[in-house]
Parts: structure tokens; sequence; C-alpha cells
């Protein structure tokens, strides 16, 4: 297709900051925010003397950035779409490519950012937030015609994942259907079997993005830690035209969120953490090569095909695309080094100058009515020209004269023979005909004569007698399992019983030491993942692919032992306090739009009934000027207009309480998908505790 370069917009890549606010454990660094209205704002850390100390070397004690904007700890979601996102989506719906990319280290508030909290509805964040806005924006449009695809996009240790696949069944990352790079001649990247999903409202869209963030999570086992590891790009595929134009417009928005940024010491040099770290990630190392080469001034040569995540994001840096980074920071104290090394990172990111064009291109239907009109002109005079007119068919003589020919052609074992009809394009198309009615009866004689092979190979009987009572042997192994997991638990819960009792006496003496292992004891227990130390998670690791899914491989439903134990495991777990809050907010929601659409019928048949008071007004009036001819007629009259401003009052209330249902609406859809989820990854946890368990036990 041609594209036209029509507007260009040059433009520096756009940095903001994010600071995430302190856990309750944590120690604040020290640090300082000048937020600018008019240019850059800045922000400087500090830092401590005892981590400076250490080091001989020239060590600086106090660090400056820049950066377009920087969002402090109490920054909220509305505030930081409003600010970074919105202008972005605007430029995407105007035609151009846009990107937004969070970069940091793990923990430092990434997921938050770009896809949002697990918890609550406010805490959704950019992917979310931009679909509703680009929707609502469709919808007011009404001059064009937008469709809408999107995509999701996991990067894996060099390797693409889908993760809208509709399947829906992974339990590994490998499962998932691989996406391969490709390359056209004009050197645009291509993305194989990544497929485009389209969505035609928010709420299609929404449950694209939890399809995919839950295959992401069912995905993740404690070995690849995908979540820390991995990039993943979510893309909305956006294009538009105008009836009856022939110019569409595309445009991509990618949201990106990066695998952790965290660095490792070089061995051997030890302690000059911010020269001589190296990335954990290879594939960031190669991000910062790319970053490196493009701000530099006289480069020709920039290293993107190194890794597929730079391949990808081409485009996004230094190329045609509207590009935003959100350098996101964890600014405890422990975490300092970490954060200046992000926010040197981002001072080069700054530094390169992108490209952005408007994508416009011819529509390609249009295009073949126009060819087509124009092949008729030409035969219409090609026929003028010869004189002739090659319209009517071929005669029984020459068909038969033509079959000759083919099959002497086709059995001419000379190479070099030639089957020639002449000039004439019936001929030559009669020819290609009866060559394709050929290869397809042999095809067909193959195919029967394969399925016949097949048949007499299958002598099942034996085979299924044999499969039956393995399966039962696993069942009954698996019921064996059962029982013992499930003898283990109550141990535990009679044991947990004595401990508490226990704990109790000990926090009467008051020991310091004893409250600190205890809160260690504590902290182990609230997560999860650290309880696997790095053998068991191996050995789990192998079991993952025996075990898939216990409720899947029980034909979607769990065991009676099964359920039991999940019952037990989901009671002190902090995501079930989590479902159940969401549980009670869901059914206030409920009723809140159910109190609201009673609310709107109420006004719907008040604006029915003023409406109704007008005509019977218009009939009155109409007798009283049949009785009283002497009556100014186009007098107004004061009863009407007042029902008539009373029903624009009515209409005004129906209009924001019937935008409010519509968000209650959306609210109630999102809370739904976020429970689904903590419940999706509720189970997971059982799961692999399940497994874990199973294993104990051979
Ligand atoms: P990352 O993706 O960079 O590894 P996360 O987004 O998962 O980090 O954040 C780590 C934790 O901190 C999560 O529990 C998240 O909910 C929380 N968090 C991050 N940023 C914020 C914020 N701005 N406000 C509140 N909680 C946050
Ligand atoms: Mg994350």
């Amino acid at each position: 297709a041609s594209r036209s370069a029509g507007r260009m917009v040059k433009e520096t890549i756009r940095v903001y900051a994010r600071v995430k606010p302190l856990g309750r454990r944590q120690q604040a660094g020290i640090y300082s925010v000048d937020n600018d209205e008019k240019s850059l704002s800045s922000l400087e850390i500090i830092m401590p003397h005892d981590l400076a100390d250490g080091f001989v070397n020239n060590k600086r004690e106090r660090y400056k950035f820049k950066f377009q904007k920087i969002f402090d700890q109490e920054a909220k979601q509305d505030v930081v779409f409003d600010s970074i996102a919105k202008p972005v989506a605007e430029c995407v719906l105007a035609g151009y490519n846009g990107t937004i990319f969070a970069y940091g280290q793990t923990g430092s508030g990434k997921t938050f950012t770009i896809t949002g909290g697990a918890e609550r509805y406010s805490d959704r964040g950019i992917i979310p937030r931009t679909l509703s806005y680009i929707f609502d924006q469709l919808q007011k449009d009404s001059s064009k015609v937008y469709t809408t695809h999107v995509s999701y996009l996991e990067i894996y240790n060099e390797c693409g994942y889908d993760l809208l696949d509709p399947r829906h069944e992974a339990s590994r990352l490998e499962d998932l259907p691989k996406v391969a790079i490709m390359e056209d001649p004009d050197q645009n990247i291509h993305l194989k079997n990544l497929s485009l999903q389209q969505a035609t409202n928010e709420e299609e869209a929404l449950n694209l993005l939890f399809l995919g963030d839950t295959n992401r999570m069912i995905a993740e086992t404690p070995m690849n830690q995908a979540s820390t590891r991995s990039h993943c790009i979510f893309t909305i595929h956006l294009s538009s035209k105008e009836p009856g134009s022939a110019t569409i417009r595309r445009s991509k928005l990618h949201l990106v969120d990066l695998a952790g940024s965290e660095r490792v010491a070089k061995t051997g040099v030890g302690g000059h953490l911010l020269t001589e770290a190296k990335y954990i990630n290879l594939s960031l190392h190669y991000l910062e090569q790319v970053i490196i080469a493009l701000a530099e001034k006289n480069r020709s040569h920039i290293p993107y095909r190194n890794s597929m995540m730079t391949s990808v994001l081409r485009d996004s840096l230094g190329g045609n695309c509207m590009t935003t980074m959100i350098a996101t920071l964890s600014i405890d104290k422990r975490n300092i080094d970490e954060s200046i090394s992000t926010c040197r990172f981002a001072q080069r990111v700054a530094l390169i100058k992108n490209e952005a064009v408007l994508n416009e291109e011819i529509d390609p239907r249009l295009m073949i009515v126009q060819l087509k009109k124009e092949i008729q002109e030409l035969k219409d005079e090609l026929a003028l020209v010869t004189g002739k007119q090659r319209t009517s068919e071929l005669s029984q003589e020459e068909l038969l004269q033509l079959d000759e020919l083919i099959e002497t052609f086709l059995e001419d074992n000379d190479p070099d023979s030639t089957l020639n009809v002449g000039a004439d394009m019936r001929k030559i198309k009669y020819c290609f005909i009866h060559v394709k009615q050929l290869m397809n009866h042999s095809r067909i004689s193959d195919k029967k004569l394969l399925s016949q092979h097949t048949s007499e190979e299958k002598d099942t009987n034996k085979e299924a007698g044999e499969e039956e009572l393995k399966k039962l042997k696993e069942l009954l192994q698996q019921r064996d399992n059962e029982i013992n997991i499930l003898v283990n638990m109550l141990k535990k819960e009679k044991k947990k019983a004595q401990d508490a009792l226990f704990q109790l006496k000990a926090a009467s003496a008051a020991s310091a030491v004893l409250e600190q292992s205890l809160s260690i004891n504590l902290e182990e227990r609230q997560n999860p993942s650290s309880c696997f130390s790095l053998k068991e998670a191996k050995d789990f690791n192998s079991s993952v692919h025996r075990l898939p899914f216990l409720s899947r491989q029980t034909g979607g439903k769990m065991s009676l032992g099964c359920q039991e134990a999940f019952e037990v495991f989901k009671q002190d777990r902090a995501d079930n306090i989590t479902i159940e809050n969401n549980k009670q907010l869901l059914k206030q929601r409920f009723t809140e739009a159910k109190c609201l659409g009673e609310k709107l019928n109420e006004v719907r048949n008040k604006i029915n009934h003023l409406k109704g008071e007008i005509t019977q007004r218009h009939i009155q009036r109409a007798a009283l000027a049949v009785s009283c001819p002497s009556e100014e007629p186009n007098m107004l009259d004061p009863v009407e207009e007042k029902l008539r401003m009373q029903i624009e009052e009515e209409k005004k209330s129906y209009k924001t309480m019937f935008n409010r249902l519509k968000g209650l609406k959306v609210e109630i859809e999102h809370l739904q998908l976020l429970m689904e989820k903590v419940k999706m990854k509720l189970q997971k946890d059982f799961e692999v505790w399940w497994s874990e368990e199973v294993i104990n036990l051979q």
C-alpha cells in the first residue's frame, strides 16, 4: 500500500517519573521533588552516608534528574492517566502511533501503573482507562467509521507468546501459541501468530485484557518468574475511514510493561554497583544499547535486531511514533542505587527524537474497483483494434483436439516438451481446468488408499482395557493422596491452635528476640511464593507437567476431598478477604444500579405524563379558539411554557442518572473481572500447594 507522509511531528520521547508509596516496614530514602509548572521538573536523590561511605572512589552524594513531570507517592491513577496517557491516546485517535512504556526495578509499580491494582476499581491503570477513553471518543465521533482490535504479547527469554489465545487452557507458557518475528523487504516488522482480536466496545476490550492477564498468571511458575522476567505489550490497533473516502488511517498504541530493570554487580569487582552493574535481563541490556546508539549523534547503525523486544518496539524507539516513558521508582533506602540507575536510563531516553507520521493509506478495495473499470475499458479498446471478439465458446471438435494435445503432453517424458495451443485465451484456460481436474482426481484416490491403511492398523480393544485399568489405578492413588493431605491439614490446624496459645504466653514475656522471629514468620506466611526454596521449586516445576490443573484433570470438577482442603486453605488467605470485600462492594453497586434504574423509570414516566398534559392543553386551546374566535390564537401559552421547562429539567436529570448508571455498569463489570482474577489466583496457589503436598507424600 502506498503511504503518504502527510503531517509529521518531530518530538523527543517524553519521560515521566512516578514514586511508589513506601511500604510499612520501609525506611524512606532522602529525595526531593521540584515540580515546575512551566519547564521540566527535577528530582534530587541524596545518597545516604552509610551507603556512600563504603566507597573510596569519588562517588557523588547528590544526584539531580530532569523529568517532564514527577508523580510523588500520593499521586492517584486518574491524575497519572490524565497527564501521561490521555495526550498519547489523542494522538492515536488522530492517526499517529503511540507507545507508553514503564521501566523500573521489580516491585516499583510498573504493573500497577500500566494495568492497575487487583483490588479496587479506582486502582485501575493506564490500559483500562485508555480503553474507556478511546471508546468514549469513538462513540462521540460519527463522522468516521472506526475499527478496533487488540493484541497482547508476552516476551520471555527471547520467545514471544500470544496471551489472547482463546483456548484458555495453557498451564505453561510453552502451551501458548509462539509468536515469531518476520521482516518484509521494506524492513517492516510483522508478528506471525499474534492474534488480533476485534473489540467493538469497552466491555469486549476489557474482557480481552483480563483474558490475557489470566493466561499470563496461569502460565507463570515459580521457576520462570514470568512477571518479573518478561515484557508484556498490550496493543490497541485503530483504523478509521470517512464514509465514501478511499483513505484509511491506521494507528497503534503499545502499552508496555517491561521486565524488572534490577541489576547485579559484576562478580569479582564488588561494590561499584552504579557503574559496573549488569542487568539480570539480557534484553534490557540490548534496550540500553539501542538507547545509547540513538542518543549518539553520528551513529548510522542501531542494533535493534539483537533482541525480540527491541525489534518489536523499533518504531517506538527512534521511529514513527509518539513515545512516552514512565520511570517507576521504589525510593526506600535500600533501593536508592536502583532508583539512580533507573533515572540515569531515563535521562538518556529523553534525548531520543522520534518522527511520528500520520499513517494514511489508500483503501485497496476502492483501488480494485478502479482497476476493474480500467481493464474493461482496455478490453473494449482491444476488441476495437483487432476487430475480433472472441466471446463464442469452443466447438466440440476443438475441445477433443485439445484433450488429445494435453494427453500427449502429459505422457511425454521429454522434459523439454511444451504444450502449444496458440494465443487463444479460451484454449489456455481450458487446459488449466483440465489439468486441475486430473490432479484433484489423483489426490482423492491417494487419500482413499491412506485411510484404508489406518483402519487396518486399528485394533484398540485390548489397549482400551489397559488404559481403563491405568486410569483407575491413578484415581486410587489420587484418593490416597487426598486423604493423607487432609490428615496433615487437620494436624496442622490443631498445631496452629496450640501455637496461638503458645504465642500468647510468649507475648506476655515480651521478649524482643522472640518478637522479631515471629514477625519474620509472619512475613513468610503472607508471601507464599517465598516459601519455595530453590530446590523445592525445581521439583515442583517438573511435576507441573504431570499435574497440570487438578480441577481440569477431573473434567472440570474437583473431587470432594480436594474441595474440602480448598475450603480450609482459603480461610487464612488475604485474597479471600479481597474477594469477600469486593463481594460486598458488588452487592452495594448492584443495589445502587437497581435503585437508579427504578428512578430512571420514574423520570421517564414523569416526562410522558408532562407531554400528555401539553397535548391536553393543545386540545383545550383549540376548543377555546372555536368558541371565542376573537381571542388571539398565536399567543404563547404560559402554562405550556412552564410544562416544557419542566420537561427539560426532567430530561436533564434523566441524562445525568443515565450516565451514572452507565458508569456503574462499567464498574460492576470491572469488579466482577477483578474477582474472577483473584479467584483464579487463589485456585492456582492452592494447586501449587496441593501438588507440593503430593510430592512430599511420595
Ligand atoms: P512491578 O510491576 O514494577 O514489579 P507492581 O506494580 O507489581 O510492581 O507493584 C508492587 C506492589 O506495590 C503491588 O502490590 C502494587 O499494588 C503496589 N503498588 C505499586 N505502585 C503503587 C501505587 N502507586 N500505589 C499503591 N500501591 C502501589
Ligand atoms: Mg509487574
